[in-house]
């Protein structure tokens, strides 16, 4: 039995109290129209089960979903005829998560529509690089 959050509205729309305009379902995945779309076709992708962030999905709801985003991204590229399209899942406030129950965006890149993004790179020099490295090694 997964965990449950009977205040979410994606919790809500899993229990079916909240319609949606449903794409898909599986035991572990549910996948919906965004309300509220960047572009035509835009297609939200949940885990059944509650959790606020990624980080804190257990593996099995995370495979359940990687097993279907290549699918329903296709579904979603044929049925509007996008050829590019983003994959966007936000962790947080700070990054623009409104909802806190992990979901992916599938947005189609549509003429002027779709996903804006300010990507302000930096540079990734070696010596931090190598420390990095082991510290994110040490927690996997
Ligand atoms: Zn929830």
């Amino acid at each position: 039995m997964v965990q449950t959050d009977p205040n979410c509205i994606f919790c809500r729309i899993v229990a079916g109290t909240i319609p949606c305009h449903k794409v898909y379902e599986d035991d572990h995945v549910l996948a919906f129209l965004d309300i509220g779309p960047l572009s035509r076709g835009h297609t939200l992708v949940i885990p059944k089960g509650h959790w606020a962030t990624l980080e804190q999905v257990s593996d099995e709801a995370g495979a359940a979903i990687g097993r279907v985003l290549p699918r329903l991204a296709r579904a979603v590229l044929n049925a509007t005829g996008a050829k590019e399209w983003n994959l966007l899942q936000n962790n947080g406030r700070a990054a623009h998560q409104v909802v806190d129950h992990v979901h992916f965006h599938i947005i189609p890149k549509i003429g002027d529509t779709g996903l804006g993004l300010d990507w302000p790179a930096g540079k990734l020099a070696g010596e931090n690089a190598k420390a990095l490295l082991n510290a994110m090694r040490q927690q996997l």
